[in-house]
């Protein structure tokens, strides 16, 4: 793998690459993010406080992902690759407003986002 580049604003996560991510102003879970089976991950939400933060967590490649025209599959709470079943991140829909995010699958290199 190569370097994480890594920019959080108005939030945090709890471990390094991965785990429960927070809103830094009612400290509430927004979502978790599975620790190695995303290779690019956008998250920008709008909490229940009012609070807007975002997450980018990113490995650089030099591939090009393939935007996928299907939506994720929700397995036991988590967003899943449709091609390899790879669990990618979850969110915490009771605690925020709305959310734009993009993930992309560092197996299949599929990205799925909800920004249209
Ligand atoms: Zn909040
Ligand atoms: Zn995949």
């Amino acid at each position: 793998m190569s370097e994480l580049i890594k920019e959080i604003k108005n939030s945090r996560i709890l471990k390094n690459n991965g785990s429960w991510m927070y809103c830094n102003k009612c400290n509430k879970t927004v979502g978790y993010l599975c620790y190695s089976t995303y290779q690019d991950f956008q998250f920008d939400f709008v909490c229940k406080c009012g609070n807007i933060g975002s997450f980018r967590l990113l490995y650089k490649t030099d591939k090009e992902p393939i935007k996928s025209t299907e939506d994720l599959k929700l397995i036991k709470n988590r967003l899943c690759c449709i091609n390899d079943n790879s669990p990618l991140f979850t969110i915490v829909d009771k605690n925020i407003e709305t959310v734009k995010y993009s993930i992309t699958c560092n197996n299949c290199l599929t990205q799925y986002d909800n920004i249209s």
